[in-house]
């Protein structure tokens, strides 16, 4: 098995370039998740991986074997590639067994080697009591796995799982995000997974690679993603995020309004250019009054707008003195009320400060 190296991608569509100089590499046996909002060119990015579409420009490696270029592109079937869509097209006049067998069959392997194979494909998701059954007796999480198990049984060298989950309920989608991960530490195939669901993407993937209007915004760890975002997009797309625009004062600082905020600099934004603070709100902190308690620091004063108690936690709105509104998870203990003026502590290690836009 090996990883797959993307160079410098691209592909346009008449006028319109879909995906501009996509580069990275993924090891392999991990699971890479393209992420992005409707658009980004996550899909043609796995269409290319699965050669179905041809680059403009750069090239697809799987260890030294070149699978794309503007020149050549080896047909999907000669790829040793699996994929599974989001209609996941199971065969319904086929039993469940039968659906899992068919790749085999097609590459002619004896008829011993295609049970064991099946069966080996079915038990990786749990489906091996349910091979006799026909599709239409099953549900959809469960018909979704025997179109894993298919892709599963030829023992591809790269898996490739375009929206695989968006066709489900949410109870189910949550499942079968856990299943796909379980499967794929139990297997290690290389996966490469599109889904524009950040969780998905967090639970199941190695790397995330986030995507937006055909380029990559973020290449790195959910952890990093999660926790690290390099620009405004993906920090406001990972998760919930106050963003709160400033000026940037210097290296790691952020004027906001008349006071001075400390915390990361993800880039180099210059003295006196647009800038923003990332914070999340279950990371910012509330206290009553005009000023933070003896010790503390990085404080905005704002106003309570909104108080909602949500068992667990309580989700404040505020308003800062410039206008932009900010989301606090409080202790449910901590009982503001709207109108009342309170300080927001931001400690410095959860502060991201970044260039606008
Ligand atoms: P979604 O989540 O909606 O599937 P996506 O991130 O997968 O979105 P792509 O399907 O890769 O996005 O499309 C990227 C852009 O390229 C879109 O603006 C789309 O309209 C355009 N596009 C995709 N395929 C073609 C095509 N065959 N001809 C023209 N434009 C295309």
């Amino acid at each position: 098995m090996s990883g797959i190296r993307i160079k410098e991608l691209s592909k346009s569509f008449g006028n319109f370039q879909a995906l501009r100089n996509l580069t990275l590499d993924l090891e392999d046996g991990q699971l890479l998740a393209l992420l992005g909002p409707s658009g980004c060119g996550k899909s043609t990015t796995l269409q290319m991986l699965a050669g179905f579409e041809m680059p403009t420009s750069g090239e697809i490696w799987t260890g030294d074997r070149l699978l794309s270029s503007p020149t050549s592109v080896i047909p999907p079937e000669k790829r040793g590639a699996s994929l599974v869509f989001q209609n996941y097209a199971v065969w319904p006049h086929m039993t469940v067994a039968d659906n899992v067998a068919f790749g085999l069959k097609v590459k002619r392997l004896s008829r011993n080697d295609v049970r064991e194979g099946t069966m080996a494909a079915l038990n990786a998701v749990r489906l091996g009591p349910l091979a006799d059954r026909y599709p239409s007796e099953m549900s959809g999480g469960q018909q979704q796995r025997i179109a894993l198990a298919r892709a599963l049984a030829v023992q591809p060298e790269i898996l490739l799982l375009d929206e695989p989950l968006s066709n489900l309920d949410a109870a189910l989608r949550d499942e079968m995000r856990f299943e796909i991960r379980r499967v794929h530490d139990e297997m290690g195939i290389t996966t490469v997974y599109v889904t524009h669901d950040q969780s998905e993407a967090l639970v199941t993937a190695d790397r995330i690679a986030v995507m937006k209007d055909g380029e990559l915004q973020q290449f790195d760890s959910p952890t990093e993603v999660f926790e690290r975002p390099k620009n405004e997009f993906v920090a406001g797309f990972i998760g919930k995020n106050n963003i709160v625009p400033g000026v940037s004062a210097g290296k790691s600082a952020i004027r906001i309004g008349d006071r001075v905020i400390r915390g990361q600099d993800t880039n180099d934004v210059s003295e006196g250019g647009g800038a923003i603070l990332a914070i999340r709100p279950t990371k910012t902190r509330l206290h009553d009054g005009n000023s933070l308690p003896a010790g503390l620091e990085n404080g905005l004063p704002a106003t309570v707008i909104r108080s909602a108690y949500l068992g667990e936690t309580r989700d404040i709105l505020a308003e800062l003195t410039t206008g932009t509104t900010m989301r606090v998870m409080v202790p449910p203990e901590q009982q503001p009320a709207p109108g009342d003026q309170v300080m927001l502590e931001l400690p410095a290690d959860q502060c991201r400060i970044m260039a606008k836009g």
